[in-house]
């Protein structure tokens, strides 16, 4: 079954670390980091398939793709295979009282501690990934902690995260981190033209992806969509104090945006007369000060102050201008 896309690509250094490691050397865990959408999880999911496998001797990276465990790994994500638990993101702590498991997906600290302590499915080895961990509580992290000092026997465990600051230190220690590094513009290039996207618009997102996979597949669904929806969207997030990226403001769309957001504003301002956008509170005197900011930024806009920026001002200009 051979994969897809390359689930090592970008991550050089934890690819040779494991290429040189045998399943018996694997420590009880490790920590994957580095910013989002650069292939932590995919790599982390190759390497549980990897350990899992029954055809691939001793190699602690590199599944044979046609044992009985890789065929239940099956792909992207989408594993039904007994001894490989995954969860992405942030992690409750869950009920004391109750048997048996979650099986909605919303896996609780305490479902995980369970489902460990059972034996494995195939009698050998488990592997957990806490996928973009991140703790609800204190109190969901502590409930793991034992686990993270002491991993039943046979447990491997997988972290990813992009802002590992945010685990604790007591957790973190146990932990083997390695680093996943942004992809560089040929391997962003190769993966999108796997994916089927022509060479002009890759090119087109490849400096605002900043080696993101993610965020690259994001703008280009953006770059397809309408662009005045897509200002919509951002002026709907920014004028309730949230602060979404501007991905709409580049040189040749920031006149015609900011025109578009003068519109959506004038809408927001009449909205609460004319009976609509029912429960919305416009502050009206901020709401009249921003159409003399946004002019501003209409003037700003035609020298070479950077389009980020400009969008920026305006974002400053509505934020919080309306209440929810
Ligand atoms: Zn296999």
């Amino acid at each position: 079954m051979p994969e897809r896309y390359d689930p090592t690509i970008g991550a050089d250094a934890a690819r040779a670390f494991f290429t040189r490691s045998s399943k018996t050397e694997i420590a009880h865990g490790y920590l994957f980091i580095g910013p989002s959408g650069v292939g932590k999880k995919s790599f982390a999911r190759y390497l549980a398939q990897s350990l899992l496998c029954d055809g691939n001797g001793e190699h602690a990276l590199g599944p044979c793709g046609a044992c009985r465990s890789c065929v239940l790994f099956g792909h992207e994500g989408q594993s039904a295979h007994p001894d490989f638990i995954e969860h992405v993101g942030a992690l409750k702590i869950g009920e004391t009282a109750g048997a048996g498991f979650a099986t909605t997906g919303d896996t609780t600290s305490r479902d995980l501690i369970r489902q460990l302590a059972m034996q494995s499915y195939s009698g050998g080895r488990r592997v957990l990934l806490l996928a973009d961990v991140e703790f609800a509580s204190p109190a969901a992290a502590n409930a793991l902690l034992k686990f993270f000092e002491e991993p039943p026997t046979g447990v491997t465990l997988l972290l990813t995260s992009s802002t590992p600051a945010a685990i604790l230190g007591t957790i973190r220690s146990r932990l083997t981190q390695l680093r996943v590094a942004p992809l560089s513009r040929d391997e962003m290039i190769r993966l999108l033209a796997q994916r089927g996207f022509p060479y002009d618009a890759v090119e087109r997102v490849l400096a605002r992806a900043r080696g993101s996979l993610t965020r690259a597949l994001e703008l280009l669904d953006v770059d397809a969509e309408a662009p005045h929806a897509v200002i919509a969207r951002w002026f709907d997030e920014a004028i309730v104090g949230r602060t979404p990226e501007a991905n709409w403001a580049t040189r040749e769309s920031l006149d015609e945006g900011l025109l578009a957001i003068k519109t959506l504003l004038k809408d927001a301002i009449a909205a609460p007369f004319l009976g609509e956008g029912p429960g919305r509170n416009i502050d009206l005197a901020r709401g009249l000060k921003a159409f003399e900011k946004i002019d501003d930024a209409q003037r700003l806009a035609r020298t070479n102050v950077s389009p980020t920026m400009v969008a920026d001002l305006v974002r400053m200009a509505i934020t919080g201008l309306v209440t929810e």
